[in-house]
């Protein structure tokens, strides 16, 4: 409790800090959301960039230097997503550990004869629930000028972020009471399986097919595709746009220009 009070006042103090007046160059630059912020939203971004730069360490890992560009084009993106959540700072993630590219991760499977198939996987970013976020840097720059469609990394991996709140990654973020939950849950199972009919029929969808790997990365690819081009979730599934607006407490197509976010 007393722990908690402590926090909650330096986390106020770090807020109150003046904002850098070159960071709103990093913004325009780096994080092309935020021009669609109002000034009120754009102020409570600001706050919540101090709090968890004051908050969080990062790690350059392989080369990668972290310089205010990297941590605030880092910090904005995370906090865009959180803006319908007041308080809301990550307590688990303590590091954020940035590479210069995709970085590997060994895998393994079983062969049906025995012995074990191993190989490495490129991976984009990463949650683990020990408390650390792992990103590629150059993922972080498009996804923050939109340049990966309805991709976003750090969306992603903060999508993780919030479905750990209620203690496990599995999909299922917190979104109210048990009944509201439950009803959540099964009409997120409902487009899950579209999406997935969608797939084996050859159908266009509104995010790729990673998507399909387990509930939780449904619910992580769709909350990027939610945040990053809203009006081709909403085309393609109205419902999981209306399911994801409730775990968000968010509605971005209410500010995202149609226009702006077709075609990239
Ligand atoms: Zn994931």
């Amino acid at each position: 409790m007393l722990f908690s009070w402590l926090r909650a006042r330096r986390r106020r103090a770090l807020g109150d800090r003046p904002f850098p007046p070159a960071w709103h160059d990093i913004l325009a630059r780096l994080v092309k959301q935020v021009q669609w912020l109002d000034e009120a939203e754009r102020e409570r971004l600001h706050r919540w960039i101090l709090m968890f730069l004051g908050e969080k360490r990062f790690e350059g890992c392989r080369g990668q230097e972290i310089t205010d560009e990297v941590r605030v084009a880092i910090a904005a993106q995370a906090g865009l997503v959180t803006l319908g959540f007041a308080g809301e700072h990550f307590d688990t993630l303590r590091s954020v550990l940035v590479y210069p590219g995709d970085y590997l991760v060994p895998r393994s499977t079983p062969l049906d004869g025995g012995g074990e198939l191993e190989w490495k996987e490129a991976r984009l970013g990463e949650t683990w629930a020990g408390g650390s976020m792992v990103l590629s840097w150059p993922g972080v720059v498009d996804g923050g000028r939109l340049r990966d469609g309805p991709r976003s990394v750090v969306i992603h991996e903060c999508a993780h972020l919030i479905d750990l709140l209620d203690g496990e990654i599995d999909g299922i973020p917190p979104v109210g009471p048990r009944p509201a939950r439950e009803k959540w849950r099964a009409a997120f199972a409902d487009c899950r399986a579209r999406f997935e009919q969608a797939l084996d029929d050859g159908r266009a969808t509104a995010f790729d097919e990673y998507a399909a790997e387990s509930a939780a990365e449904f619910f992580a690819v769709a909350s990027e595709c939610f945040f990053q081009d809203p009006h081709r979730l909403v085309r393609h599934d109205r419902q999981l746009y209306g399911l994801l607006q409730e775990a968000w407490r968010q509605d971005p197509k209410a500010r995202v220009p149609a226009r702006s976010a077709r075609g990239r």
